[in-house]
């Protein structure tokens, strides 16, 4: 290959820019050429492409968000907005495509491969973790310590006004982001997507605690926990006890920020494996990282495939809010 082409698309994560780095100085290096493409599929389909070379990558490892910049684009789901895209990247010379983003991300990528012969590797960059075939994604370690240094503060305010505290963290459909900080945050709940819990085990857990001389609490709760979210997790809680909580939902706050060292480091790699497994010759899968290792993952198992969450980690919250 003489020409990659790389862009970011979905949900914005933190350490995109440092795989976008690592994609960029790892083509030059092999001394193939790179092109950004702007606001993911919308961009690809606008035919905006920006040529990449190793200096354009300076000093973006440490910021959030994504220099490339990010979209949703209603075109790409069409069989005519995917043959424009891919006419573009043919005229642009683009003889490959590394995808960072999430599960949607990959199954747009999935469709450009079977319609388009166009070979993708996918990075898996989204804070919520929830991508099957690697341990963590890409923004999540930067994720959960923007939501623990939230959470701390709240504590502050929770343990001097002896109050309890409802805090709404991101997760639809996954509870990663929720059972990490609720175990690091020392939640007395962790409400999760996956494991149900009912508004009265709720109560009953605050009473108990108010019972052993607790004065404060945290409930972390994920965004998918319960209809309505933790506002409404909070009003049954209170229409069966009385309990008066205050309720703090964390939003947006989450997916910015500068990386962690961790989620520099892991960029760094998977943006390197990816870029040397594209113009090695292999498409369709997602690079991730396994117990420390560097894995290849079908992209339709990695979009698939549920990644389940630990439950053994569940446990152990509800035994350390004793
Ligand atoms: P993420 O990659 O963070 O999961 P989205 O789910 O928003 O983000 O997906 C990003 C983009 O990928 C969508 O706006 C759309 O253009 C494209 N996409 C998602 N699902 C599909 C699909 N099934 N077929 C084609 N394109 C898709």
């Amino acid at each position: 290959m003489k020409r990659i082409g790389v862009f970011t698309s979905g949900g914005d994560a933190p350490g995109m820019n440092a795989a976008l780095r690592a994609v960029v100085r790892t083509a030059s290096g092999m001394g193939v050429e790179v092109v950004g493409i702007r606001r993911g599929y919308a961009g690809m389909i606008d035919g905006e492409f920006v040529p990449l070379g190793p200096r354009d990558v300076a000093n973006i490892i440490q910021r959030g968000g994504t220099i490339l910049l990010t979209a949703r684009s209603k075109d790409f789901m069409t069989e005519a907005g995917r043959a424009t895209a891919a006419r573009n990247l043919k005229e642009a010379g683009i003889e490959g495509l590394v995808a960072i983003g999430g599960d949607g991300t990959f199954r747009g990528a999935e469709r450009l491969i079977e319609e388009h012969r166009i070979p993708v590797v996918g990075v898996p960059g989204t804070i919520d973790n929830d991508l099957y075939g690697t341990d963590y994604t890409i923004g999540f370690d930067t994720a959960v310590n923007t939501a623990l240094d939230a959470i701390d503060r709240i504590r502050d305010t929770a343990a001097s006004h002896e109050r309890v505290f409802f805090i709404e963290v991101m997760g639809r459909y996954a509870g990663f982001i929720a059972l990490e900080v609720g175990i690091a945050g020392g939640a007395e709940v962790v409400a999760l997507p996956e494991v149900s819990i009912s508004p009265e085990e709720i109560a009953r857990t605050i009473s108990a605690s108010l019972e052993k001389g607790k004065r404060s609490s945290i409930i972390v709760v994920a965004e998918g926990a319960y209809p309505g979210g933790a506002e409404a997790l909070f009003r049954a809680v209170r229409e069966l006890s009385g309990f008066e909580a205050r309720v703090t939902v964390l939003g947006h706050i989450q997916r910015g920020g500068s990386p962690t060292a961790k989620d520099r480091v892991l960029a760094s790699r998977l943006g390197a494996v990816a870029t040397r497994t594209l113009v090695g010759g292999t498409s369709g899968v997602m690079v991730g990282e396994v117990e420390g290792e560097v894995t290849l993952t079908p992209l339709y198992e990695a979009v698939t495939k549920k990644k389940e969450i630990d439950i053994d980690l569940y446990e152990l919250a509800r035994v350390l809010s004793g």
